[in-house]
C-alpha cells in the first residue's frame, strides 16, 4: 500500500505545475499599461470602442477570440489527461 502513494504525489505535483500554468496565462492576460492601437498580432488597427471597453488590450476581436479557443483547447487537454492518469 505504501508504493501507492509515490505516483500519487507526483500526480499531484502535476496538477500543481499546471495550475500555475493557467495562473501564468491569466496573469499574461491580465490588462498592462495602455492599449494597443495595432494587434499584436495581426497589424490590424483595433477600434477605438474596444480600447476603451478592454484597458491595456493588445490584439483585436478576431485574434483574441482565436488565443482563447487555443487556451480553452489546451486547458480541456490537460483535464482530460490527468483524469486518464486518476483513473489508472
Ligand atoms: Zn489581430
Amino acid at each position: 500500500m505504501a508504493t501507492g502513494w509515490a505516483p500519487d504525489g507526483a500526480e499531484q505535483a502535476q496538477i500543481d505545475a499546471s495550475l500555475e500554468d493557467a495562473l501564468a496565462q491569466v496573469r499574461t492576460r491580465l490588462p498592462q499599461g495602455e492599449s494597443a492601437l495595432y494587434c499584436d498580432e495581426c497589424g490590424e488597427e483595433i477600434p477605438e470602442a474596444r480600447r476603451l471597453a478592454v484597458p491595456g488590450v493588445r490584439l483585436c476581436i478576431e485574434c483574441q477570440q482565436k488565443k482563447d479557443q487555443q487556451q480553452q483547447f489546451a486547458t480541456g487537454y490537460n483535464r482530460r489527461g490527468s483524469k486518464d492518469s486518476q483513473l489508472r
